[in-house]
């Protein structure tokens, strides 16, 4: 029997019209989903009404189900010839170990193709008018996981600091702390306008802007946790209150 083919797919931050037309698509070519739980559930309007809908919970710290199992699941169903969605938050190769899964894919000989998404660094500073390159302010940015793995190396935040670049922080809540004062110490201004944005796109997003020195305290006591983006850089002085018209569009 031939082989079934493997989409690994961007969903995008949250809202739904944030999808592309090719994961639109995908997902409704598929017999077989597996949902990753930053995914809003929304996206399988578009999927088969009989598709079989596999959740795969991945949050650090709720039950999660392990990486390997979930690649042995794909390979699975992809031999007994469904064509596969595996759905992912943001963009499948922005942090989401989608590398790993298409290495496992092909290992196994399966075909994979990978549908880009909006990575949620994106639309959270895009939610608050946040450019993350300006001519005048920031000539680069670069993508960062808060969150070493275990035993693993850290970023190199002093590196970081100095690169004088927008900084976007992904899963950076729980060091928010250590982070900040990892980057004063590496000659970041304090005064260095930062921006924590949770639930990005979705109804509930939440948002606050602060200085290096004023963030993790101004996070905590607002209550902000995961997941949320933290961006870093003078082109955080360039947020807006949150487009009324645009939260009413969500909301309709
Ligand atoms: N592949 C995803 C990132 C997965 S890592 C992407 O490209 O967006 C998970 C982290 O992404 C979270 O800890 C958080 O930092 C960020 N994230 C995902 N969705 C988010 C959202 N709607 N709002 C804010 N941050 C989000």
């Amino acid at each position: 029997m031939k082989h079934g083919k493997v989409f690994l797919i961007g969903a995008g931050p949250g809202d739904v019209e944030l999808l592309t037309l090719k994961a639109v698509r995908a997902i409704g070519r598929a017999q077989v989903l597996f949902i990753d739980d930053l995914v809003n559930r929304e996206v399988l309007q578009f999927a088969q009404p009989n598709a079989r809908i596999i959740e795969v919970g991945k949050r650090g710290g709720c039950k999660s189900t392990p990486q390997a199992f979930i690649e042995r699941q794909m390979i699975a169903a992809a031999r007994r010839g469904a064509t596969v969605a595996r759905v992912k938050g943001g963009d499948p190769f922005v942090f989401g170990r989608g590398g790993e899964e298409v290495q496992a894919l092909r290992a196994a000989g399966i075909e994979v193709e990978v549908v880009n998404g909006i990575t949620a660094g994106l639309a959270a500073a895009t939610s608050i008018g946040v450019p993350l390159t300006h001519r005048d302010l920031s000539h680069g940015v670069t993508f960062v996981t808060g969150h070493a793995r275990e035993g693993g190396d850290a970023p190199d935040w002093p590196a970081l600091a100095r690169a004088a670049t927008t900084l976007v922080i992904y899963m950076g809540m729980s060091n928010l702390d250590s982070i900040a004062r990892a980057l004063l110490a590496g000659g970041r201004a304090a005064d260095t306008p930062v921006a924590v944005i949770q639930n990005a796109t979705l109804k509930d997003q939440r948002e606050l802007i602060s200085t290096l020195r004023g963030i993790a305290r101004a996070a905590r006591a607002a209550e902000l946790g995961s997941p949320a983006i933290v961006v870093v850089g003078e082109v955080v002085s360039l947020a807006q209150p949150r487009d009324l018209a645009w939260l009413a569009m969500q909301a309709a």
